[in-house]
């Protein structure tokens, strides 16, 4: 009985599949990887200038466009973050895992603009940040 070999798939579908894949993405800002599919991945890239950021980023660099008193667009959003990031990072020192304090203090600054009367009405009927990110994943997928 001749084995049956199992050819290499090199077709389209297989590349289809691959693309339905997970692959670590990192933030440009903070630094976080996240497990994403390459569509996420590309969905991301697409909305913030060819920058991959995780959820927890956007969702600042949204709150710097809304609490902006002049338009500014998403690339000078992503920069106004980025620069907090950074600023964030050097003040504290290279501690050995400075991400989960840096997300403490973008949730500190994201409640406080939820609270404050300029922040968008829709925006206090979402429970958590995090039930609205899963919604956007949802939706991006
Ligand atoms: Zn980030």
């Amino acid at each position: 009985m001749a084995p049956i070999s199992v050819p290499v798939p090199e077709n389209p579908a297989a590349v289809l599949i691959g693309q339905m894949e997970v692959e670590f993405a990192k933030c440009e800002c903070c630094g976080l990887t996240e497990e994403c599919t390459a569509a996420y991945i590309e969905g991301i890239r697409r909305r913030f200038d060819g920058k991959w950021i995780c959820g927890l980023c956007s969702e600042a660099v949204q709150d710097e466009i809304l609490k902006s008193d002049e338009l500014i667009t998403t690339e000078e959003a992503i920069a106004k973050h980025m620069s907090f990031c950074k600023k964030f990072a050097s003040a504290v020192g290279p501690p050995p895992d400075p991400t989960p304090h840096l997300i403490t203090a973008m949730r500190q600054i994201l409640r406080r603009s939820l609270d404050s009367p300029r922040a968008l009405r829709s925006r206090l009927t979402t429970p958590t940040t995090a039930a609205a990110d899963q919604i956007r994943r949802r939706a991006l997928a």
